[in-house]
């Protein structure tokens, strides 16, 4: 690979984002995109207009480092009212510059150089970069697509291959579910075997929970934290990003025991020190909307997975149905015979004027080849978008 000027030994290898990547290649040919997650309607109103309130007001200043009290303290309600999980928010809640940021500042409080991050992969891009600029060292575990054909299967992992990834030098396992990008949730069994291995290595756990609001019919979310024993070692990190429909404004938090906490907002503190004060109150607002608001937002999405999920196979991509998140997996071989998905996203604008993302951009590149064939579809969007673009995906050229 070629060295790029003036970037760390540490970055080299990192480069623009997947995602900015295929939303400018969008913009630069009018193509649907269906690449990176967010969604084209705005959020809740009750939410929208607290911000708007706030606009002009103290909370146009910094707020407090940890978070405005508000919003803290309707976190903790929320955790403890979805996930039955008790946190104090004066000490165990700290808000944060999105998902992101807690991640990134949890991996730089938490790593030595050296170091062993134990993960799923695929994985989502930032885990790779924001463990390589804490000095960390990646311990990848493959995540396996459901047989060819059975579209309403799972993504499986080895438990065996697991345990074999912890070694002497692994400090913390870096859990996704709902996972992005497969859209698979992990379920009670999956979660055991995952804790039982975190207690056995004394283990941190760092769970990305972003989309646990998004999760369809048959499945259920269930936080590592709510098993025995895990609290004490688990930072949670959530985000108002898409539950809110609100990927803009970057307003995300993380929850855990005090020490841990306290430790992740050291090192926040010198990253942003604190962001976003008018969205703050507004998603504290979110937080407490009735059931229904959540209840709602997911069967909506639910039937919008199932519109592109339809069109993605009448357009002979075999599709694997996610159980959850924005995104379907596509196996790209049928129309790109070489496999290539990248080369597939590249041409798509051109070939049908829709935008995807490459799965193997979410791989260890030692591993690439289990992600090459694979391309991510985002379905967050309005009907007569997703109707739109598996119209086009149906008359794609060869
Ligand atoms: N984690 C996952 C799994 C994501 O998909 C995303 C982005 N959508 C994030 C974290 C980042 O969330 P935020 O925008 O709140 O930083
Ligand atoms: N999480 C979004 C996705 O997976 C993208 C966020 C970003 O652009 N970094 O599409």
């Amino acid at each position: 690979m070629t060295r790029v000027p003036h970037l760390s030994a540490r970055l080299q290898g990192f480069g623009t984002t997947v995602f900015a990547e295929m939303s400018a290649l969008a913009v630069a040919t009018g193509s649907i995109n269906l690449g990176q997650g967010f969604p084209d309607t705005p959020g809740p109103a009750e939410v929208l207009d607290v911000a708007r309130a706030a606009i002009g007001t103290p909370y146009d200043q910094y707020p407090p480092g940890p978070g405005h009290p508000v919003l803290r303290e309707a976190i903790a309600a929320h955790v403890q009212r979805f996930r039955g999980l008790g946190y104090d928010p004066a000490d165990e809640v700290l808000v944060t510059a999105g998902a992101t940021e807690a991640l990134t500042a949890a991996l730089l409080a938490l790593l030595e150089p050296g170091d062993e991050v134990v993960l799923f992969e695929p994985m989502y891009d930032s885990y790779a970069a924001a463990v390589a600029m804490a000095g960390g060292v990646l311990r990848p575990v493959p995540l396996y697509p459901p047989p060819a054909g059975d579209g309403g299967g799972r993504w499986t992992f080895d438990p065996a291959e697991l345990a074999a990834a912890v070694t002497p030098r692994a400090k913390l396992l870096l859990l996704n579910t709902p996972h992005n990008p497969t859209g698979k949730v992990f379920t009670r069994a999956e979660l055991a075997a995952v804790a039982d291995l975190a207690q056995g290595a004394d283990l941190l756990v760092l769970t990305d929970e972003v989309y646990e609001h998004l999760v369809f019919a048959g499945s259920e979310h269930l936080s590592i934290a709510t098993l025995p024993g895990m609290r004490e070692r688990t930072l949670v990190v959530g985000s108002g990003g898409k539950t809110f429909s609100t990927t803009g404004w970057k307003i995300g938090w993380v929850c855990g025991p005090a020490p841990l906490v306290t430790a992740v907002r050291t090192a926040k503190q010198f990253l942003t020190f604190v962001n976003g004060g008018p969205f703050q109150p507004a998603i504290a607002a979110g937080l407490g909307l009735p059931d229904a608001y959540f209840t709602g937002l997911a069967a909506d999405l639910g039937r919008r997975r199932d519109l592109l999920v339809a069109g993605l196979a009448a357009a002979g991509l075999p599709v694997v149905s996610p159980e959850s998140t924005y995104f379907a997996t596509v196996d790209v071989r049928p129309v790109q015979p070489d496999g290539d998905g990248m080369a597939f996203c590249r041409s798509l604008p051109a070939r049908a004027g829709v935008v995807a993302v490459p799965m193997v951009v979410f791989y260890d590149p030692a591993d690439a080849s289990l992600g090459r064939h694979l391309v991510r579809f985002a379905f967050c969007k309005r009907d007569e978008v997703l109707t739109e673009a598996v119209e086009r995906l149906g008359r794609m050229s060869p």
